[in-house]
């Protein structure tokens, strides 16, 4: 028979509706089997022992990118975190920094997407869009292999040392997001759709501390493709100053 133990939960509680509550922490003990992740244990608190408990949730298997919180201090997915990887019985649950939070571990992601959306994370194409799909070589596909596999989650959003006192800031996700289109063989946007992320708010406000790549659930690393965006950018100022049209 799998022998469970016995967790202690402490929990961040809060509703942005009722602000003259301040941030407290609800305590919970349950008894967990080995294999249980931190989302099974929120899903049976919630169902068992406090129903008004709000997290994030869908897929439960690291595709959805809903469940970003704080774990003991660590940054990462409930849905892909074992508790038996704990060394401690006492497992703290925090929402994700750096936004709003709208209740418990409920945070306002409104900025990050407004983000995402000004980067225009789609193809953008010059020529016709042909009949048939355009191929690409293995090694077109590598170079934007590692963005591809971006589920959204904010996890690094919430980790990023300058989001925390520049809020302005472009953020890891959407720089990351930027530069996976921006290196596809397949699409055409003018350089000048770089000057969105070309300012003080942009890819040069990162201090490349890499605290995006430590808290990345799909091992994408946000940094990389701000480097690469910092390249393009410069490459294409060249261009402007020399009056130069881009390849
Ligand atoms: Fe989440 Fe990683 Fe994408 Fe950031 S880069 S949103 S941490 S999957």
């Amino acid at each position: 028979m799998i022998k469970a133990s016995a967790y202690t939960f402490k929990i961040l509680r809060y509703d942005a509706a009722e602000p003259g509550n301040a941030p407290r922490f609800a305590t919970y003990r349950i008894n967990v089997i080995p294999g249980l992740t931190v989302l099974t244990v929120l899903l049976r608190i919630r169902e068992e022992l406090d129903g008004t408990l709000a997290f994030r949730s869908s897929c439960r298997s690291a595709v959805c990118g809903s469940c970003g919180m704080v774990m003991n201090g660590e940054i990462g997915l409930a849905c892909r975190t074992q508790v038996a990887t704990f060394e401690s019985d006492t497992i703290i649950l925090e929402p994700l920094p750096n936004l709003e939070v709208i209740r418990d571990l409920v945070v306002d992601l409104t900025p990050f997407w407004q983000m995402y959306e000004k980067i225009q994370p789609y193809l953008i194409r010059q020529s016709p869009v042909p009949d048939k799909e355009i191929p690409q070589s293995e090694a077109e596909r590598q170079r934007i292999d590692q963005f591809v596999n971006c589920i959204l989650c904010a996890c690094c959003y919430g980790a990023c040392p300058v989001l925390a006192r520049e809020p302005g800031y472009v953020g890891p996700a959407a720089a990351a997001k930027l530069a996976r289109f921006v290196l596809d063989s397949r699409d055409e946007r003018p350089g000048a759709a770089l000057e969105t992320v070309d300012d003080e708010k942009g890819v040069w406000a990162c201090d490349t501390v890499f605290r995006c790549i430590d808290a990345c659930p799909k091992e994408v690393r946000p940094t990389d493709g701000i480097v690469d965006l910092r390249k393009a950018i410069l490459k294409h100022r060249f261009h402007k100053l020399l009056g130069k049209s881009e390849p």
